[in-house]
C-alpha cells in the first residue's frame, strides 16, 4: 500500500503492520491532539496509561501539550518486539519488516536511503527505538547515524576479516592479532593490513562498529 509523503517512521510502521489507521482529523486544540505525534485518531489514551513514570522519551515528542496518545502511537509504545528486534520500515510502499543479521546484511550493503529507517537495539529493550526513528537514517539507542557507501565498504571489510577469524573483539585493535594473521596465507596479509586500516573511522565511532557486528554476526 502506498500512502502520502511525507509520513512519520511510527506512522508508516503502523500502517504496513496493522493497517490504516482510524484517523479522526484535526485536533480542536493541542491539548486534544497526540502528544508524541500531534494528530488525533477515533480513540484516544492518556499518556499515564501507555508510559510508565520512569519513561525518558519525550525529547522527541512533537505535541507536549498533548494529554494523550492516540492509537498508531500507543501501538508503538506497547509492541515489545518493536523495542528488542531490529526493524526496516519503507514508506513507498510502506512496509515493516524484523531484520536478522542477513537482512541487515543486504540493507546495509549500500547507503541507506530516505525512503527507509532502520532501527537497531543495540541493548535490546532498554529504550523506544522507533518513536524516534527517521528517514533516511539508521536509529540505535542514543544516536541517529547516517549509513553511506563508505559504511558500506567497511561492512565488506568487516566480514571479509571476521572470515578469517578475527573477534568481534579483535577487530577493534588497532593492529590484526598475530595469531590468527598467523593462519592467514601470507599472499593475502597486505589485503588484511588494508582491510584492518579501512576499519579505522569506526574504531573511533562506536555505534557504527557496533552495528557492523550486529550485521556481520
Ligand atoms: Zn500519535
Amino acid at each position: 500500500m502506498t500512502i502520502a509523503a511525507p509520513v512519520d517512521v511510527v506512522w508508516a510502521a503502523y500502517t504496513a503492520a496493522v493497517g490504516t489507521p482510524d484517523v479522526a482529523g484535526a485536533p480542536d486544540t493541542r491539548a486534544a491532539g497526540c502528544a508524541r505525534c500531534g494528530l488525533t485518531t477515533a480513540v484516544m489514551s492518556p499518556v499515564g496509561q501507555v508510559v510508565s513514570r520512569r519513561f525518558t522519551g519525550y525529547e522527541s515528542w512533537t505535541n507536549l501539550a498533548g494529554r494523550s496518545l492516540c492509537e498508531v502511537c500507543v501501538w508503538v509504545y506497547r509492541h515489545r518486539s518493536l523495542r528488542t528486534d531490529a526493524h526496516i520500515v519503507t514508506r513507498d510502499p510502506v512496509t515493516l519488516t524484523p531484520a536478522n543479521p542477513a537482512l541487515l546484511q543486504q540493507v546495509f550493503s549500500t547507503s541507506v536511503g530516505a525512503d527507509t529507517a532502520v532501527i537497531v537495539p543495540l541493548r535490546p529493550g532498554r529504550k523506544h527505538l522507533l518513536p524516534d526513528a527517521r528517514w533516511g537514517t539508521v536509529t540505535v539507542d542514543d544516536a541517529q547515524l547516517s549509513w553511506t557507501s563508505a559504511d558500506a565498504h567497511r561492512l565488506v571489510v568487516m566480514r571479509r576479516l571476521r572470515a578469517h577469524g578475527f573477534s568481534e573483539r579483535m577487530l577493534g585493535d588497532d593492529t590484526p592479532a598475530y595469531p590468527v594473521l598467523n593462519r592467514v596465507a601470507a599472499d593475502q596479509w597486505p589485503q588484511v593490513f588494508d582491510d584492518w586500516n579501512h576499519l579505522a573511522p569506526w574504531r573511533q565511532a562506536a555505534p557504527w562498529f557496533e552495528v557492523g557486528l550486529r550485521a556481520t554476526r
